[in-house]
């Protein structure tokens, strides 16, 4: 299947259609991939929210009388690096801040009453923070391929996902993409002669006459507790509140099985590349060693609040009218990117706060 996106097949609250631009990582000149911007412009003009710009909360504050958030103090950006004190109060509280400045916020909110953080009775608050680490490779094919057209979009299966029964732990993602590795214009040849003009393109269009896809697959890891953001007092932001420091860590479990996972991508690999008929010329992690994608958690969710920060609608065990959406609230980093599973939780907690 092709791999989910959030960009729109049909023309959708006054954004296109998406036309395969193939520039959508920097810019969608044309609107359909996803950008929040319509969404809070649509809001906005239909009176429903107020939005701060350029805010920034720094604390959230206990009511006097009970474990209530009472109110989250911010301050406002003006210009010439002039800031303004915001006091925001409300009946209910979403932290929405992605999941380093979620943990952040509400360590940087300890008090007497709370003193190890907002929603840390459990000392969960910025532990257990997830992702997942990738393996990939370029395979040269005895195929017609287009380089670099169509990088944005792959194929994707789920068939490694289910480690069958009575099978050593092994979960991943693995996706297709058409690639220009090893096969865009130069101007150097073999020999290391310098190539002009058409030779640049003679030669390119000969070395285009078979492809190289790019495959990858992004693989389980199991966090330790000690995977974790912490307070950082020696470095502090412009209104002297400590920035966090963050330690990736693997849990025992998964750091056994990490040399087995990536023999057993590789090894896949080369089936693959056996397969079509081609020649795997280079295998690597993508953004490099050790580097974990699509991080999340720091404020995990669970029925226990012993051992968890917010139960499955996202509410707080610790505090009733606070709520924690999107990558905080994660388990695991599972083996695929998930935005969409975040937007999904997001949902659901908005129907409880609703409710
Ligand atoms: C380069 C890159 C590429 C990615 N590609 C993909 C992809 O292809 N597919 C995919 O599924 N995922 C991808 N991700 C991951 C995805 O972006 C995140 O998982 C997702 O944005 C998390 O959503 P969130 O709502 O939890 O947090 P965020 O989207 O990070 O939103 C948090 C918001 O809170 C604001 N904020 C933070 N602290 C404060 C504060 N104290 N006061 C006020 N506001 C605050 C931030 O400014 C931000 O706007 C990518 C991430 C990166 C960085």
């Amino acid at each position: 299947m092709s791999q989910p996106s959030a960009k729109n097949s049909r023309p959708y609250g006054g954004r296109a259609e998406c036309c395969r631009n193939d520039t959508c990582t920097p810019i969608c000149p044309i609107g359909a991939k996803y950008s929040p911007d319509f969404t809070w412009n649509r809001l906005r003009g239909s009176g429903r929210i107020t939005l701060y710009p350029r805010t920034l909360v720094r604390r959230l504050v206990l009511d006097d009388r009970s474990m209530r958030i009472a109110r989250a103090e911010a301050v406002q950006r003006g210009p010439k690096g002039r800031s303004t004190p915001v006091e925001l109060r409300a009946k209910t509280f979403v932290v929405a801040a992605g999941y380093v400045w979620s943990s952040h916020l509400l360590l940087l909110s300890a008090s007497s009453r709370a003193p190890n953080g907002v929603a840390n009775r459990s000392g969960a608050v910025g532990k257990y923070l997830v992702g997942h680490r990738n393996q990939q490779a370029f395979i040269s094919l005895p195929l017609r391929l287009f380089p670099g057209m169509n990088g944005q979009h792959s194929l994707v299966t789920k068939q490694f996902m289910r480690t069958p029964p009575g099978d050593r732990y092994l979960r991943h993602d693995l996706r297709v993409w058409e690639s220009s590795f090893a096969r865009g214009p130069r101007l150097k040849a073999d020999d290391g002669s310098l190539m002009l003009g058409d030779d640049i393109m003679r030669d390119w269009r000969e070395r285009t006459k078979t492809g190289v896809a790019r495959v990858r697959a992004y693989y389980d890891v199991i966090p330790d507790r000690s995977s974790e953001l912490t307070l950082d007092a020696a470095r502090r932001n412009a209104w002297g509140d400590p920035l966090p420091k963050l330690a990736f860590r693997d849990a025992p479990e998964s750091a056994a099985l990490r040399n087995y996972t990536v023999g057993a991508i590789r090894a896949l690999f080369a089936a693959m590349a056996k397969a079509g008929g081609g020649t795997v010329l280079q295998t690597e992690e993508d953004d490099g060693p050790g580097w974990q994608d699509h991080t999340a958690g720091g404020c995990r969710m669970g029925t226990d609040p012993a051992t968890s920060v917010v139960d499955e609608w996202g509410r707080s065990h610790d505090h009733e009218n606070l709520f924690v959406v999107g990558a905080p609230t994660c388990v695991s980093g599972g083996c695929a990117n998930a935005t969409l599973t975040f937007c999904a939780l997001a949902l659901r907690s908005a129907s409880e706060i609703a409710r």
